[in-house]
């Protein structure tokens, strides 16, 4: 038994599953989920020392890379003057007046914790300005795991197999109606069919919880003009591509069209606890106190979290943003030839420097399209890379992350690994 075998064994005793979160777990590729015992730059190193080439990014977080010098120093020097205050800060002004810099719309912005506390909150807020009860959202599309935002929801919950969630009341699935990605005329049937009672529209500004999803040119801006015909309003969550994308996120890459209500987390937060909620000033207001729509947070905009958050996107500057991108494309390049060698069947889609792999012929463009692809070839994909010290998503439904640090030698490894990979995925 390994370091990791026992640590796991322990970790299930006291941890249902292992894991804090669903996606940790090594469920749908088999084995036993690495423990991390520190991280840098593009590499992470596990419990019995070993270092692997870090594709995960703590799922979108690390664009600078693990433990940026200034990132790290920033939060120490914000840890010596006091963890908390539940007081308002100068930092909160400072990332706040950042994330308006490169997202306009966002006029004001209200920091909370998780990316799920910011789609719930954008959702109440949705709610509270319209006087409207139903959303509406696509399926494959992940907002985080708060009751009605759970439907049809992708990645951890396709992975795991389970058609929503237990413990969700009908009620709050109830006002939630799932439409297809992509399917204008269902939308659109919705919206003749209920459009009174709808508050809002809610996506992912690039779908990346399904495996990376491209908009098709115009879909964002058709759900932006049949929402504000009904009345209701469009959320934009980019708690996964803001800031990691581009300066101003898939909505700064797509441009054309402004939602109401956009949301931020991951990167926002450079690795620590920290995400947001932005758009205009009139809407933001209808916010506590100012407003009659309730919101709070013990640790809201916590000190250490906006000095990570500052340094981030003080530090993601266009050199940065070029340097994934350029990584990426070479990425893309070297999978789809050792795949096409292997003579694996495979798609590769991108939105921006985000991609996946799915194991498939044919466009990826519905949640449908998503779950037909050959799970057990990733999973033996997955298994060649990671004996290779190769670390990536360990489900089908994920995107890749790179990072300012992945260099050379980063490249090189993961060249090297996946000639075999390829092969591992073509016989079972
Ligand atoms: C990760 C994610 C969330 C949830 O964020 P948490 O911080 O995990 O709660 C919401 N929306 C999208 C698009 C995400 O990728």
């Amino acid at each position: 038994m390994t370091h990791m075998d026992e640590m796991f064994a322990r970790a299930q005793c006291v941890i249902p599953g292992g894991v804090s979160s669903p996606v940790r777990a090594f469920g749908p590729v088999g084995g036993t989920p690495v423990f991390v015992t520190s991280a840098r730059g593009a590499y992470v190193v596990d419990a019995d020392g070993v270092d692997y080439v870090d594709l995960v990014g703590s799922w979108g977080p690390a664009l600078l890379g693990h433990a940026h010098p200034e990132v790290v120093s920033a939060v120490q020097e914000a840890a010596a003057r006091g963890l908390s205050f539940g007081a308002p800060t100068q930092a909160e002004v400072e990332l706040a007046e950042a994330i308006r810099a490169r997202v306009p719309l966002a006029e004001q912005v209200r920091f909370v914790s998780t990316g799920t506390e910011a789609t719930m909150t954008a959702i109440r807020l949705a709610r509270g300005a319209t006087g409207r009860d139903k959303i509406v959202k696509f399926a494959g599309c992940y907002h985080g795991h708060s009751d009605s935002l759970l439907a049809a929801a992708g990645s951890g919950v396709a992975t795991q197999g389970l058609p929503g969630s237990s413990g969700v009341t009908a009620a709050a699935a109830g006002d939630t109606i799932v439409v297809d990605f992509h399917d204008v005329d269902a939308l659109t049937r919705v919206f003749d069919e209920a459009g009174g009672q709808i508050a809002a529209v809610i996506t992912e500004g690039a779908p990346c919880n399904m495996g990376v999803v491209t908009p098709d040119d115009g879909f964002n801006a058709t759900i932006r003009s049949l929402t504000r015909r009904h009345g209701a309003l469009m959320i934009l969550d980019e708690v996964l591509t803001g800031f990691r994308v581009g300066p101003a996120g898939w909505w700064g890459l797509e441009g054309g069209y402004d939602p109401d209500i956009i949301t931020f987390g991951k990167v926002v937060g450079g690795g620590m606890p920290l995400a947001a909620l932005g758009g205009r000033a009139e809407l933001m207001q209808l916010l506590a106190p100012v407003g009659p729509v309730y919101q709070a947070g013990t640790l809201s905009g916590n000190p250490l979290a906006t000095a990570a958050g500052i340094a981030t996107l003080r530090l993601a500057d266009d050199a940065v943003y070029a340097h994934v991108e350029r990584r990426s494309a070479e990425l893309r390049r070297l999978i789809g030839d050792a795949l096409t060698a292997a003579s694996v069947p495979h798609v590769i889609q991108a939105a921006g420097s985000l991609f996946s792999v799915f194991f498939r012929d044919g466009a990826v463009r519905t949640y449908d399209d998503a779950k037909a692809q050959d799970t057990a070839g990733f999973a033996r994909f997955f298994h060649s890379l990671l004996d290779s010290r190769v670390y990536l998503p360990p489900s089908a439904f994920e995107a890749w992350f790179l990072s300012a640090a992945h260099d050379d030698g980063a490249m090189a490894r993961i060249a090297d690994a996946m000639p075999a990979a390829a092969r591992a995925a073509a016989h079972s």
